[in-house]
């Protein structure tokens, strides 16, 4: 037997987690080093003070398309937590909706169509300017989008002559809360992924998943699989710096201790890295030397407890409002024991203002 080598990760993120499990399952011996005292970092949960019951950050989807969160859940035994949803609803006026479906029997990338065409939030010329973008996107293919790296996503909805009530009622609420930025800030390669992978792939892509318990216990079975490869999981403990010899990276300062290994995976953000970095490390890994220039886009999530059901639909889009996404929790998961009989969550997305 080899010697089993150490690798210390920083962050016990969703990221983190991943990489944590990944190298236990490949002989290596994880540390996993978490400033908080629960894995999950963004798409985690907290204990709510006020009605006692464990909240999500803010609600989070997986879609069909998912495939590395979706085969991290499979790896935690997860997998069969998550509610599958094969329609969308996207608000009208007057409390209306219109279902965007997966049909029964058409494939990808018809199986979309028969609803879209009921769809009434839109006129016949606006869904025939939406289809024409569509088989724009359909054209190009994976190599294609590449042409479009470096320019914004309003610039292909543009060439494709798409009406400004359509990127504001149908573009915008899919990039918006995929990418968390508006069609005419957000990269063009990145919106041109989401339609094509999750809307146009396979049937299965856009389904969208729903967490039916809180997103903190999805994550139970990872310190398991870390202890059984010989590793840990160090929660409540902070990276201070990485530690390096000149060379190479040799492990991370801890505000407990140094932890010794062989190799080291980031898995925290730009900005937190770019704190664990010393100018030296920063000169001599070229990877390093970008890391002040990333920016943020927040996103808010919005609880509300309610005493009687006001949503019949799982999820609701609001196209062109404030509000961009509903999500509703029926029964216990609700806090149904305070009388509250359901829980919505509602997102804004890049809520800068
Ligand atoms: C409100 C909201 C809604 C979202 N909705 C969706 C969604 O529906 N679908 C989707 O796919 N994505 C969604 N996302 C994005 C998703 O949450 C993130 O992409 C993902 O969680 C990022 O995971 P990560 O592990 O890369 O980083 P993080 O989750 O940021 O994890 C980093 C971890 O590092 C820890 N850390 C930081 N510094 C240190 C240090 N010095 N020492 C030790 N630990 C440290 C942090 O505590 C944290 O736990 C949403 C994000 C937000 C904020």
């Amino acid at each position: 037997m080899g010697v089993v080598r150490t690798v210390a990760i920083v962050g016990g993120g969703v990221a983190g987690i991943a990489a944590a499990v990944r190298a236990a399952d490949a002989g290596w011996r994880p540390i996993l080093i978490e400033t908080r005292t629960k894995l999950g970092g963004r798409a985690t949960s907290f204990d709510d003070v006020r009605t006692g019951i464990e909240l999500d950050n803010c609600q989070h989807v997986v879609m069909g398309c998912c495939t590395n969160i979706l085969e991290l859940y499979d790896r935690l035994g997860v997998l069969g937590e998550i509610d599958w949803h094969e329609t969308l609803w996207f608000a009208r006026a007057n409390g209306a909706s219109d279902a965007l479906s997966i049909a029964p029997l058409l494939p990808a990338p018809l199986h979309y169509g028969p609803s879209f065409a009921r769809m009434k939030l839109f006129t016949l010329g606006e869904k025939l300017a939406i289809s024409r973008a569509f088989i724009a996107i359909l054209r190009m293919g994976p190599r294609g989008r590449l042409r479009w790296q470096g320019r914004a996503f309003g610039e292909f909805l543009a060439q494709t002559r798409q009406p400004a009530r359509v990127v504001e009622l149908f573009w915008d609420p899919v990039v918006l809360s995929a990418c968390n930025l508006p069609s005419a800030r957000c990269e063009a390669a990145h919106a041109l992924k989401v339609f094509d992978d999750g809307m146009l792939a396979h049937r299965f892509a856009g389904a969208v998943g729903v967490s039916r318990v809180p997103l903190a216990r999805l994550y139970n079975a990872a310190e398991e699989i870390i202890v059984r490869a010989g590793g840990e999981l160090r929660l409540r403990t902070s990276a201070k710096a990485l530690a390096f010899d000149g060379a190479r990276i040799t492990g991370v300062v801890c505000d407990d201790g140094v932890v010794g290994a062989q190799a080291v995976i980031s898995a925290v953000p730009p900005d937190r890295l770019a704190k664990l970095s010393s100018d030296t490390l920063r000169v001599h890994d070229k990877r390093l030397a970008h890391l002040d220039e990333f920016a943020f886009s927040p996103i808010l999530g919005v609880h509300l407890a309610m005493k009687r059901r006001v949503m019949q639909t799982a999820n609701l889009a609001l196209p062109g409002r404030a509000t961009h996404w509903l999500f509703a929790h029926d029964g216990a998961g609700a806090g149904a024991t305070d009388g509250f009989v359901q829980h919505i969550e509602a997102v804004v997305s890049t809520a800068d203002a």
